[in-house]
């Protein structure tokens, strides 16, 4: 049984052997993405200083790849730049160049000339000093990756089901319950997203995860630019933008983070937008943009997405109820991998993601609630970096 059918949920079903009976249920109508899913403008950095997560992206790129739906691609490897306007933040580039090459990665230290060429509707050359390209990143359409990896797994989806139960006997999982129904079930995993503490709370377990809202906002419909632009990531600015064809779209981590308590979330990963704090965040991000294409906000997005207390996932077993996992606190980015390394978990297969065990969901046990929701929610302006 998997919680939840968002990326990562529909990611588990379909690597999930097909010899094994695999049923996901979501609280959502069918064809509805409730959850941070339908939310996602899905930059896929493949390099994170955490070296796991570095493997989980390279993983996640590698099973998009191939995906389409409905005739629409699901992942296009435009690249991703980072962009630095001052001298320590091209430390900070070079200092990222060194350790992408330590993990195999291409990518491309530029001058300003090279990095505004790559996106001169988002780099503005009065400003930019030097660039660090990752040619591999891309972007994702994470709604189209989940319908089709949906379509690809022979589980059984049930939509409209929200859990409000699972039964325990000994120390092993035995059903799962929603509302009507009951389902008998070995193995439960909990790939619910920003609802992970509420249904481990069914099991009286702790998920040490703290959902946070975030700011995105698109422009209006403009004539679609000829060539694939990368995504661009300003690190010391905390923002980033992205060309989604027929608009264009900017997020921001400049603000003062806003951690959204569980009994807040009502069912969709979307909270109402809180005026002034995202309005001056964003407009500091517009900013960075060239003033020629800085664009009015034709949609405001307040979305919500899982932070932890290292900016890492809680993927793996829970080491007291037998037949429990965890995969939560998952980006787009790392969403394929780790429900492949959860699945060799789960079946005892050969390893292709090492390190996994960095990502133990009962890693921080014992420790106080509230200091680590302190620790997540430091993190939030530096998103790229783990502690
Ligand atoms: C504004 C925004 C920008 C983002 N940008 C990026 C980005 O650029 N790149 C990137 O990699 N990631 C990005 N993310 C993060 C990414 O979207 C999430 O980490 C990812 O989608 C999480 O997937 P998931 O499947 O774990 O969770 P979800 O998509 O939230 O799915 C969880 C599912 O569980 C279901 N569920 C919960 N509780 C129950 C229950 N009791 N019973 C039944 N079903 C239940 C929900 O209905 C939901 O469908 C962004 C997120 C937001 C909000």
């Amino acid at each position: 049984m998997v919680i939840g059918a968002g990326i990562v949920g529909s990611s588990i079903a379909a690597q999930l052997p097909e010899d094994v009976a695999v049923t996901v249920l979501d609280h959502a109508p069918t064809g509805q993405l409730r959850g941070s899913t339908g939310r996602a403008p899905g930059l896929v950095g493949l390099f994170n200083e955490a070296p796991v997560l570095t493997e989980l992206a390279r993983a996640s790129a590698a099973l998009y790849d191939d995906l389409e739906f409905n005739g629409e691609r699901a992942f296009d490897r435009v690249g991703g730049v980072e962009v630095a306007f001052t001298p320590e933040a091209v430390a900070k580039l070079e200092e990222r160049a060194e350790l992408a090459a330590a993990a195999g990665l291409p990518h491309r230290l530029l001058d300003a000339a090279e990095t505004v060429a790559l996106a001169p509707e988002l780099i503005d050359p009065a400003h930019c000093v030097r660039g660090l390209h990752f040619a591999d990143d891309g972007t994702a359409r994470a709604g189209i990756i989940t319908a089709a990896l949906r379509k690809r797994s022979n589980a059984r989806f049930v939509d409209d089901a929200a859990v409000v139960g699972i039964e325990i006997r000994g120390n092993q999982v035995s059903s799962v319950r929603t509302a009507t129904e009951s389902f008998p079930a070995d193995d439960v995993v909990l790939a619910s997203g920003i609802w992970g503490p509420v249904t481990a709370s069914l099991v009286d377990q702790q998920l040490p995860l703290t959902p946070v809202a975030h700011p995105y906002v698109h422009g209006p419909q403009r004539p679609r630019s000829s060539a694939p632009t990368p995504f661009v990531r300003w690190p010391e600015h905390h923002a980033y933008a992205r060309d989604h064809g027929a608009r264009l779209g900017l997020g921001t981590y400049d603000h003062t983070p806003q951690p959204v308590p569980l009994d807040q979330l009502g069912q969709h990963a979307e909270q109402p937008w809180p005026g002034e704090l995202f309005d001056d965040a964003v407009r500091r991000a517009m900013e960075l943009l060239p003033a020629a294409h800085r664009f009015p906000i034709a949609e405001r997005l307040n979305g919500v997405f899982a932070m932890t207390p290292d900016n890492l996932p809680l993927l793996g077993a829970f080491p007291d109820i037998a037949g429990l996992w965890s995969a939560v606190a998952i980006w787009v980015t790392a969403a394929g991998g780790a429900a492949r390394g959860l699945v060799e978990l789960m079946c005892d297969e050969e390893p292709t993601i090492p390190d996994l065990d960095r990502l133990r969901p009962d890693r921080f046990a014992d420790q106080d609630p509230s200091d680590l929701e302190t620790r997540a929610l430091r993190l939030y302006r530096d998103i790229y970096a783990t502690a």
